[in-house]
C-alpha cells in the first residue's frame, strides 16, 4: 500500500510540475522546446529514478558521485542522460568522465583537463558547461566572472569536451525580481561567450523555488529536485 502511494505520488507531482513549468514559459513569452527540465535525483533511491524515467523523463543530475554510480548502474536499461551537478574532487574525475553525459560544474582548468584526457574514447565527448560564481562568497564553487573569458578559452581547446554553457547557483535569496538578478547577469555572460562559441546555448539555471525568475532570464535547463520528488529523505 505504501509503495503504491508513493508511486502515484510521483507521478501527480511530475504532471503538475510540467504543467507549471509550461504556465511559467508561457508567461514569459519563452519557447516550450527551449526549457527542459533535469530531474535532480540526489538522495532518491533508483526505483524512484526507474518511476520517472517510465513517466518520460530522460535527464536526471546526481551530485554526490559514491551515490550517483550505484543508481546509474541501476537504471542501464533505460538508456537515461546523467547529468553530475555537484562539486567535483579532483581525484574523482575518472568516474564522473567515464559514467556521465554531462558536467555542469566545471570551475577550473585541472578538472577540466582531467576529464578530458579521462574521458573514453568509446564515448561521445563530455558536454559541459561552466559554473559562475556570482556572488563572490569565499569558498564557493563557480569561476569568478572576472576570470570566465580565460577558462572558456582552455576548456574550448580541449577535444574530448564539449563546450555547451553556463551554469549557476546562487544564494537563495525572497522575491521574484531579487531572485532575477543573477540570471540575467549569467544570461548576459552567455550571450558574450556565444560570440565566440556559437555552440554555447545552455543556461543551466534554476531550481524549485527561483523557476520563474530562471526562465524569466533565459534558462534553457531547469534543475529541479523537490518540486518533483517532494522533500528530500
Ligand atoms: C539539489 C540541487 C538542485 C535541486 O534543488 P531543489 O531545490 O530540490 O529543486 C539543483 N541544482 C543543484 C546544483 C543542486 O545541488
Amino acid at each position: 500500500m505504501r509503495q503504491r502511494t508513493t508511486v502515484t505520488g510521483l507521478g501527480e507531482r511530475f504532471q503538475l510540475l510540467n504543467e507549471i513549468i509550461a504556465d511559467v514559459v508561457k508567461r514569459h513569452r519563452r519557447d516550450a522546446h527551449n526549457v527542459k527540465l533535469l530531474a535532480v535525483s540526489k538522495r532518491r533511491t533508483s526505483a524512484e529514478i526507474r518511476q520517472c524515467a517510465l513517466l518520460g523523463q530522460v535527464a536526471f543530475g546526481e551530485n554526490y558521485l559514491q551515490e550517483a554510480l550505484p543508481k546509474i548502474n541501476d537504471c542501464q536499461d533505460l538508456r537515461l542522460e546523467w547529468h553530475f551537478i555537484g562539486r567535483i574532487q579532483r581525484n574523482k574525475t575518472t568516474d564522473v568522465a567515464k559514467n556521465f553525459d554531462w558536467v555542469h560544474t566545471v570551475d577550473r582548468i585541472s578538472v577540466a583537463k582531467r576529464l578530458n584526457d579521462q574521458r573514453p574514447e568509446e564515448l561521445a565527448p563530455l558536454e559541459v558547461c561552466v559554473q559562475v560564481n556570482l556572488d563572490g562568497a569565499l569558498n564557493k564553487a563557480g569561476v569568478p566572472p572576472g576570470q570566465l573569458t580565460q577558462l572558456l578559452a582552455e576548456v574550448s581547446g580541449l577535444k574530448r569536451l564539449r563546450l555547451r554553457g553556463l551554469m549557476t547557483m546562487p544564494e537563495p535569496s525572497e522575491g521574484v525580481e531579487l531572485q532575477r538578478l543573477p540570471f540575467q547577469q549569467l544570461a548576459t555572460l552567455l550571450a558574450a561567450a556565444a560570440v565566440d562559441y556559437p555552440a554555447m546555448d545552455v543556461l543551466s539555471m534554476g531550481m524549485s523555488g527561483d523557476m520563474d525568475a530562471a526562465v524569466a532570464e533565459g534558462s534553457t535547463l531547469l534543475r529541479i529536485g523537490t518540486a518533483l520528488f517532494g522533500p528530500r529523505p
